[in-house]
């Protein structure tokens, strides 16, 4: 498990007097999910685009499965799926129409009942990506960078803005993605999420990595370190009772 899938050393990113990526290094492994936790403006999208070799960087390196990003972007290229904006994808055509698009780009037979089954979108194979809900449309976005058979996914906050149960249900699409083999790097501003979801995340703040660990370790440091809260916490939260009372399979239209 511990087999560096993509290596990051001192990358840099810099607009003109402002560097939004500060010397950041490290690992992803194989296997894992890896995620990008910060607030806003940390540089989480910087660095994901860089890695994408979407965005250029200022300096450092970058090795995606002993590729390297300056000798050859386009090897990257094939080997990864990146997550596109739905909006942006052609609206008059329905969603088995869309894959084999993409599918053309890339060049690859794919069969899209099949990879809408993965995505439990079969259903929708003649929606437009317009006729569905927020969930929906982020799970058909997280299929389509299935569709070149990648060894590793990005996902820039692909769970922003959901409702809690469609939340759920993704985080199990993407714990089936990695348990099929496919590596994951993730970004999000949600502890909750980082810490359900992730095998090891980077905490970014400011173009810096501050802390880099499994959630778990990060959580027993603390502790360790006679942190306390401050009030006696309840064993549930109000996500639970709201859970808990509506239930956690997906509405018809989340
Ligand atoms: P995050 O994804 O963590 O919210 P970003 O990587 O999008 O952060 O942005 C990091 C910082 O870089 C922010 O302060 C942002 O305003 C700045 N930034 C991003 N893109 C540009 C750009 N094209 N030109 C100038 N500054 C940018
Ligand atoms: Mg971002």
């Amino acid at each position: 498990m511990n087999n560096p899938i993509i290596s990051v050393r001192n990358l840099v990113k810099s607009y003109g007097q402002f560097q939004a990526v500060q010397s950041i290094s490290f690992d992803v492994y194989e296997g894992e999910i890896f995620g990008l936790l910060g607030p806003n403006g940390a540089g989480k999208s910087t660095t994901l685009e860089i890695i994408e070799t979407l965005r250029s960087k200022t300096s450092g390196t970058v090795v995606v499965d002993g590729i390297d990003l300056d000798k050859n972007p386009s090897a990257i290229k094939k080997i990864i799926g990146v997550q596109l904006q739905t909006s942006g994808f052609y609206p008059g055509l329905n969603l088995v129409e869309l894959i084999n698009l993409f599918g053309g780009l890339y060049n690859r037979a794919v069969d899209p009942i099949e990879l809408l089954r993965k995505v439990n979108l079969e259903d929708k194979a003649k929606n437009k990506s317009k006729e569905l809900s927020g969930g929906q449309r982020q799970r058909f976005s997280i299929a389509t960078t299935l569709i070149n058979k990648p060894k590793i996914i990005f996902l820039d906050e692909p769970t922003t803005g959901l409702d809690p149960q469609a939340r759920r249900n993704l985080w199990d699409l993407i714990r089936e993605i990695r348990d099929s083999g496919t590596t994951v790097i993730i970004t999000t501003h949600y502890m909750d999420e980082a810490e359900q979801l992730c095998d090891r995340i980077a905490i970014m703040d400011k173009g810096k990595i501050i802390k880099l660990d499994s959630p778990d370790k990060m959580i027993d440091e603390l502790v360790a370190s006679g942190f306390e809260r401050p009030k006696q916490v309840k064993s549930a939260n109000l996500e639970d009772v709201f859970i808990q009372l509506t239930g956690h399979e997906m509405r018809e239209d989340a």
